[in-house]
Parts: C-alpha cells; sequence; structure tokens
C-alpha cells in the first residue's frame, strides 16, 4: 500500500481514537485553559481527515498530507490545531522526500514535524505543553531505529515513552499557552495536549501493530 492510503487510513483511526476521549481531554483543558481541547480535537481531525479522502486516489503522501494539515488548521480554531495541522504539512513533505519509509527515514520526517511545531509555536520541552510528550515519543523512536528496530518497533517504543512522559507533565507549570495565567490550577494535571498526542500516537501504534 502507498504511504499515501496509509496516511488516510491512520487520520481516520486517530478520528476516531480522539471521539472516544474528547471529553476527557476537554474536562483536563478546562481546568487551567478554556476547556475546548477535545472539541477542537475532534474537528480539527474530522476535517484532515475528510480532506485526505477527498484528494485525488493517485496524490501522494505529501499532498495528502497538505491537505489534511490545512483544513485542520483552518477548521479546529485554537492553537493546538494549528500546530498540529503544520506538523502534519512538515511530516508528509519529509515523507514524501524519504527514499524509503525505513524507521530511519519515518523517524526524520517525525523530526521535521516537531521542529515545526517548535518553530510555529515557540515552546521548548518543558513548558508542559504537547512538545513533552513529542520530543521524548521523537528520541525513543530513533532509539529503537537506532538499534535496527523497524517503524512498528520504533512506534511501539515512541509509544510507550510518549504515555509516561504525558503523565509526567502533571509536574510541571505552564510557561505557554492559555494555561500559563491559571498555571498552578494546572500543578497536578497532565497537559490536554500531550494527553491528547498519546491518545493519536497510541491508536496509529495499535493499527500498524
Ligand atoms: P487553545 O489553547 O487555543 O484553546 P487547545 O485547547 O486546542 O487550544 O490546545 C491546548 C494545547 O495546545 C495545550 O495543552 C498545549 O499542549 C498546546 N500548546 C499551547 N500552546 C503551545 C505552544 N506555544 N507550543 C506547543 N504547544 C502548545
Ligand atoms: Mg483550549
Ligand atoms: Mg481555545
Amino acid at each position: 500500500r502507498s504511504a499515501a492510503a496509509v496516511a488516510r487510513e491512520l487520520l481516520a483511526v486517530a478520528r476516531e481514537a480522539i471521539s472516544v476521549e474528547a471529553e476527557r481531554l476537554g474536562d483536563l483543558d478546562a481546568i487551567a485553559g478554556d476547556g475546548d481541547h477535545g472539541v477542537g480535537m475532534l474537528r480539527g481531525l474530522t476535517a484532515a481527515s475528510d480532506a485526505a479522502g477527498r484528494a485525488d486516489a493517485e496524490a501522494g503522501v505529501d499532498t495528502v498530507l497538505e491537505a489534511a494539515g490545512d483544513a485542520w488548521a483552518e477548521t479546529a480554531g485554537g492553537t493546538s490545531g494549528a500546530l498540529w495541522g503544520g506538523a502534519l504539512v512538515s511530516l508528509g513533505a519529509s515523507l514524501a522526500a524519504a527514499p524509503d519509509l525505513d524507521a530511519e527515514h519515518v523517524g526524520a520526517a517525525i523530526r521535521a514535524a516537531r521542529e515545526r511545531i517548535e518553530s510555529l509555536g515557540g515552546a521548548q520541552p518543558g513548558d508542559k505543553t504537547m512538545l513533552d510528550a513529542i520530543a521524548p515519543f521523537e528520541s525513543a523512536f530513533a532509539r529503537a531505529a537506532g538499534d535496527g528496530g523497524d517503524v512498528r518497533r520504533a512506534l511501539s517504543a515512541g509509544a510507550a515513552a510518549a504515555r509516561q512522559a504525558a503523565d509526567a507533565t502533571a509536574d510541571l507549570s505552564p510557561r505557554r499557552g492559555r494555561a500559563r495565567p491559571l498555571a498552578e490550577r494546572s500543578v497536578g494535571h497532565p497537559d490536554p495536549g500531550a494527553v491528547s498526542f498519546t491518545v493519536v500516537v497510541d491508536a496509529v501504534e495499535r493499527r500498524m501493530r
């Protein structure tokens, strides 16, 4: 199957997983933010999945993920939608440029997506954002790939690291985004964007297993 077909399927899988967790994500975001993270993720992923489905059947993974990312950013409203949207566009461009989709090249595409999120949002690991799950995911994925693991093995190593790291964001105090003004309320609860990242990555990992 083509990378574009896999991307379409995984977007649909991620949408399903987020729809199950949307309420919990909204409740988490309501603790120190504005409570819209669940509906925003669901709206964005629905638009992304629909746009990917409408893309030409022969389109490459870059075209499919660009359509999906643009739709996500435009439809979700909110910070996480703009960041996820930009990340998907970068992911697609990097995957399309790779000579093959082994773990090393998929890892490089993950790095490009994380860098895009950093350059768009200006946050660093430790600021209590989705990056606190994404950066450990990227590192564990790259480590497994470097040890000769295939994409599946690297994904499961990455997903495990992301889960642990998202839980650990409970100890952090937010330095970015809408949760910053009520930062002290957020302490003791994980970052919504870090948690939703693990929901997406877990669903993808299960499907690829
Ligand atoms: P909004 O805050 O605009 O309502 P969401 O509720 O959908 O958007 O998303 C909130 C999440 O976005 C946060 O939990 C955090 O993970 C992430 N986030 C916020 N600002 C940034 C940033 N500058 N860089 C990276 N991630 C961020
Ligand atoms: Mg919000
Ligand atoms: Mg909002």
